[in-house]
């Protein structure tokens, strides 16, 4: 048996907020070289400042100045630093409660080696040169006796973009695996449970009804029925086409379940329910392992399918 295929994958979007009026204080002051918390009903100062109080839960809105000056709480030493953890070398986690705060912040100290660090030692912040109103302005704290920086002038912070991206390498199944060949061979290939024969495309392992291996591969043609659609009117990051389009739910002739894809060559309006369409395949050169292979589909021209050819099937 040939080894399954195995490809890495990389999901992610740029996560875009705002940052409202209490974290974009803390991240417009993080880019002045300032650090600021937020006094709690108690009289506890937070930093990071908090948006509601944790004890009675009411909106905070006393700011306070502490200093870039603090003491280590705890920490944990790692000697083996992860992509995209602060520093590139070992360095501690800790709690660092800084002088004029109650409760304590999490960050990364650059120590050089575990045993300079020790709860109780003094710390002050290292900024970045380049802060942009982030958490990661300050780059990391490092053992000091001394003052922190002066603030310096910088814009305010309102919006923040934190990218967020999932590396890994993605194995195919024993199920994908013949389906994602069979893609490759321009071969749409599902699977049918031995039990209610219900035949499943994309192919599942198991039926969800009965429990059981689905055991018998179907070839399908590549012409079905839309089931249902939407008509995607909003703009989103990565979008292929220009809105509006349709993303409707084909049901290969044969199958059981419908799937989503992209239909085009006709307009939104005149789109519907029972509606056949046939797959417009890429060209054969650009054939990978992935339904993608299939660009899009489109109208077929036959008459529409009756309601009850489909109506199990939604
Ligand atoms: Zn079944």
């Amino acid at each position: 048996m040939p080894r399954p295929l195995s490809a890495p994958l990389d999901v992610g979007f740029d996560y875009t907020r705002s940052t409202g009026p209490t974290l974009g204080r803390f991240l417009s002051d993080l880019r002045r070289r300032k650090v600021t918390g937020i006094r709690g009903a108690d009289g506890r100062v937070h930093v990071p400042p908090l948006e509601y109080d944790p004890v009675t839960a009411q909106r905070l809105t006393e700011f306070v100045d502490v200093a870039s000056t603090g003491v280590v709480r705890g920490w944990s030493w790692i000697p083996e630093p992860l992509e995209g953890q602060p520093l590139d070398r070992p360095f501690a986690w800790a709690l660092i409660q800084l002088d004029g705060a109650d409760t304590s912040l999490l960050h990364a100290v650059d120590a050089g080696s575990p045993d300079r660090i020790s709860t109780g030692a003094r710390v002050r912040v290292r900024w970045r040169g380049d802060r942009v109103g982030a958490i990661t302005d300050i780059e990391c704290f490092e053992l000091s006796d001394g003052p922190g920086d002066e603030p310096v002038e910088a814009d305010d912070v309102t919006m923040v973009t934190t990218p967020v991206h999932l590396h890994y390498t993605h194995t195919a199944s024993p199920t994908e695996d013949p389906f994602l060949r069979g893609l490759m061979e321009g071969r749409l290939l599902a699977q049918r449970c031995p039990a209610c024969e219900k035949v499943y495309f994309p192919p599942r392992p198991a039926c969800p009804t009965d429990g059981v291996p689905t055991t018998d591969a179907v070839e399908l043609s590549d012409r079905g029925t839309i089931t249902t659609f939407c008509v995607v009117n909003v703009p989103f990051l990565g979008q292929r086409i220009p809105p509006p389009y349709v993303s409707a739910y084909v049901l290969l002739d044969g199958a059981d379940i419908p799937f989503l894809h992209l239909l085009l060559g006709v307009a939104p309006e005149d789109v519907r329910m029972g509606m056949r369409v046939e797959a417009v395949w890429k060209p054969r050169e650009e054939w990978g392992p992935t339904m993608q292979n299939i660009d899009h589909f489109k109208p077929s021209g036959e008459p529409d399918a009756p309601f009850d050819s489909y109506s199990q099937h939604l």
